[in-house]
């Protein structure tokens, strides 16, 4: 699905003396490496405020934390997402509520998030799904009249610009009051281990989360408040600081490769091919086609896996439908259910050649122009 290996092989020597200068320097944890990636992110951002964590699943936990939310309130999240989403707010003991999204853009329905909003409503967290925002400006809006917070969950859209209608773009977390990130090795900007980040504008927010990150404490031995550890390490840092300045070219080669996929499956009667909203530039963390309901998806995947084509089912059961986040009542989300049923992610990442899509695009139109 992705190609980590030859991505590295372009930068090798910057990575290894960038991981030589910390192993040699000592400072493993919290080194100046740390502090040169969150204001370098920081800049690339905008502006906004970089909290550097471990992964990104602390990142949406801490951020939720930060808010000073009660048990029982109430957030409303995508029930088509990874798991880490909703998680996070059950954990927390708050109340994922659970909303569909639209069938085309796998974005969280913002109609369906004005419906769910009760008194009990604390916060919104639109998922970024596969590389395209949320449409953030009514979200933001909603968020406005009821009093609630956004956490953006930006794991899978870091780079993305989106444009408000008042003509400013603003980057993908930047735009609700806290982005949480994922630098996990195959996101779009990931590290070669596990690593995590908060943006916010907000600079009281911004070091109630930096507290939070480090123990309740931001002075050391001082707890004020109960927080986690969650750091991003110094090699991880030393990797995000040579690879920070590639993400935008790594963004437009996804886009590039999805858009040479769309060409090649122009006449492909039985697959629907990726929309993008106009208002937010699609980062392509993945490319998931929408598979007509005749196609037998099981057997595309496995017939792909023996041609040595690998293919990805995000996601398969929809959060609803997992034991641990079942709803109240009989609630169907029939958006996510179809989905979860008929789409089939492809290879995606920045070092895809013409070649290698032609020969999945090949292979793909084999099967379904055989067996359906
Ligand atoms: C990857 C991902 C996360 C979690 O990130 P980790 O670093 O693996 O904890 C959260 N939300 C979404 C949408 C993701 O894709």
């Amino acid at each position: 699905m992705v190609d980590l290996l030859a991505q590295y092989a372009h930068i090798q020597a910057d990575i290894d003396q960038a991981v030589l200068d910390v192993v040699k320097s000592s400072k493993y944890i919290n080194g100046p490496e740390v502090h040169k990636f969150s204001d370098s992110l920081s800049q690339y951002l905008g502006g906004a405020h970089v909290i550097p964590c471990a992964n990104g699943t602390d990142a949406l936990q801490i951020a939720l934390m930060g808010l000073g939310l009660k048990p029982g309130d109430e957030v409303i999240t995508a029930t088509f997402t990874y798991v880490a989403t909703a998680e996070v707010i059950a954990l927390l003991g708050l109340k994922p509520v659970l909303v569909d999204v639209h069938p085309e853009t796998f974005l969280i329905d913002v109609d369906a998030v004005e419906k769910a909003i009760t008194e009990h409503t604390k916060a919104i967290v639109p998922v970024h799904l596969f590389g395209q925002c949320a449409d953030m400006e009514r979200l933001n809006a909603l968020a406005e009249k009821h009093q609630l917070y956004i956490v953006e969950d930006t794991a899978q859209a870091i780079g993305s610009d989106v444009t408000m209608s008042n003509g400013e773009r603003m980057k993908a977390g930047t735009i609700g009051h806290i982005g949480c990130t994922s630098f996990f090795p195959s996101k779009n900007l990931g590290c070669f281990g596990d690593g995590g980040a908060m943006f916010t504008r907000d600079q009281a927010l911004a070091d109630r989360l930096k507290k939070i990150a480090n123990h309740g404490q931001s002075v050391q031995y001082y707890h004020d408040i109960v927080g986690v550890n969650s750091r991003l390490d110094s090699i991880q840092a030393a990797i995000l600081n040579v690879k920070l300045p590639h993400l935008d070219s790594y963004n437009q080669r996804r886009r590039e490769a999805a858009h040479r996929y769309n060409q090649l499956l122009a006449t492909q009667t039985k697959v629907n091919t990726p929309v993008e909203v106009g208002y937010s530039t699609h980062v392509y963390h993945q490319y998931t086609l929408i598979l007509d309901p005749s196609v037998d998806r099981d057997g595309l995947k496995q017939y792909l896996s023996e041609q040595g084509i690998p293919a990805m089912i995000y996601y398969p059961v929809p959060l609803h439908e997992q034991k641990a986040y079942l709803q109240e009542g009989d609630v169907r989300f029939p958006a996510t259910e179809s989905l979860c049923k008929h789409v089939i992610s492809l290879p995606m990442h920045s070092e895809l050649t013409v070649e290698q899509q032609e020969h999945i695009v090949n292979h793909l139109n084999q099967f379904l122009n055989t067996h359906s």
